[in-house]
């Protein structure tokens, strides 16, 4: 049984006066302006405004001294009328059930975008990885996965890696969950969470799926625009899986790098910065930092530096009332889950300044753990050509709806992206109705 909790549906309301720092309550806002503009029903306002599961687990581990550390973890599961609960799970000190919320709510609206059988989920644990030993990660993740029990499953819910989650994590989670399974049943677990090594099931292409996506956005962008990209710039705010495949891919396209950030700090060159070199230099030295080829600067100098294309690829909130009148881009590219406010979003388009929001932008991710998941289910592996290519299939369509209903609707990208989402959704409340 997946426990519950009071519905959060009142709780931006009660919370008015913290509404700055609610990122749900700026999520209701973007998914309020698209309601209205398509007349969907108050009925459905309830129900899609609220998360339907919410997951809360608090375990102890046993550290490399000896001593017992106490974690909290989360799974919030908010809709489902599409497809099993899906969406990633990321390990950070910022993680919490707001945040968790919001990012979980992202996913229903990014999945009904892209046109795949899955609903809304994100979960993730409240820590910061880089302050435990691989083996104490190991413990972490296999005890969380434990404590989250069947609220996971392949027909059910399905994780993937997020922000400080990769590959290797979601190796261990899936063999936590198959051992405590029944031996006759392990085998129909594989598929119980998608971003894995290629060697337990993982698929070709999921590795830079969500970059891919992002590039294939900021093309069909400066397709519409009749926008060159050949010579064209950008900056992109966070150096990990999605900002980095993100910049290299968009190097044969003849586009610079030519201002980079992550945790560990910012660098720039007008000339421009070679991103493979880069995510070579990362994978050695664990950051940016250091980085020879490039100078070191403060880091407002990447967010507002003059570019074609800004890439915020990191957290939330990064582009607000306060920082978007500062940005000196053409367009903003989100790699990143809500890194734009309400406030921000109002601004930048104000301001002209063209957007591709996250829900579509980075649905490349969630697509091909899709595709991944697909081929768990017929026990299949497909080619790296064969994923690249129906990923760009769906991206192209995913795009297609959300400019045509930014041109029926005269809203901005964001309000439409919302507005397809919705739509999809309430044709299936409409067909199914409410049980009983
Ligand atoms: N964490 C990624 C996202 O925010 C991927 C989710 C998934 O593949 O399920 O879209």
């Amino acid at each position: 049984m997946t426990p519950r909790s009071a519905s959060p549906a009142a709780e931006p309301k009660a919370m008015s006066g913290h509404a700055k720092s609610s990122t749900y309550a700026g999520m209701l806002r973007n998914f309020e302006a698209a309601a209205d503009l398509l007349e969907l029903s108050p009925d459905l306002r309830k129900i899609l405004s609220t998360t339907q599961n919410e997951l809360v687990v608090h375990f102890p581990v046993r550290m490399d001294d000896g001593k017992i550390e106490v974690f909290t973890g989360y799974r919030v599961q908010h809709n489902n009328i599409r497809g099993p609960y899906k969406g990633g799970l990321r390990f950070h000190p910022q993680v919490d059930i707001d945040e968790v919320r919001s990012l979980a709510a992202w996913m229903t609206w990014k999945t009904a975008i892209a046109d795949i059988p899955f609903g809304g989920a994100k979960g993730g644990i409240q820590m910061d990885p880089g302050k435990f030993s691989r083996g104490e990660l190991e413990r972490i993740t296999r005890r969380f996965t434990f404590a989250l029990g069947n609220t996971i499953g392949p027909e059910y819910d399905i994780p993937a890696p997020d922000v400080n989650t990769g590959p290797q994590i979601m190796a261990w989670i899936q063999d936590t969950f198959q051992q405590t399974m029944p031996p006759s049943m392990r085998q129909n677990c594989v598929g119980v969470v998608t971003g894995k090594p290629l060697e337990v099931g993982g698929s070709q292409g999921r590795d830079k799926a969500t970059g891919l996506g992002v590039v294939h956005c900021i093309r069909m962008w400066a397709e519409d625009r009749k926008f060159p990209l050949k010579g064209a710039t950008c900056a992109v705010q966070g150096f990990g899986n999605v900002g980095s495949w993100a910049a290299r891919l968009l190097k044969p396209y003849g586009v610079k790098l030519v201002a980079v950030e992550d945790v560990a700090g910012a660098l720039a060159d007008p000339k421009g910065i070679d991103p493979d070199d880069l995510a070579a230099h990362v994978k050695k030295e664990g950051s940016i930092k250091g980085y020879p080829r490039a100078k070191a600067v403060e880091r407002s100098a990447v967010m507002e530096a003059e570019v074609d294309v800004l890439v915020p690829a990191a957290l939330e909130n990064q582009i607000t009332g306060e920082t978007a009148p500062r940005l000196r881009c053409r367009l903003v590219a989100e790699g990143a889950n809500g890194p734009t406010t309400f406030e921000g979003d109002r601004i930048l388009l104000e301001r002209g300044i063209d957007l591709l929001p996250d829900v579509l932008c980075n649905a490349g991710g969630v697509v091909v753990s899709y595709f991944e998941w697909l081929q768990n289910k017929r026990a299949e592996s497909w080619e790296v050509e064969e994923v690249d290519a129906k990923l760009e299939r769906k991206m192209v369509r995913a795009y297609g709806r959300v400019r045509e209903a930014a041109a029926k609707y005269k809203t901005g990208w964001r309000t439409a992206a919302y507005i397809v989402a919705l739509d999809a959704l309430q044709k299936v409340y409409e067909e199914h109705g409410i049980f009983p």
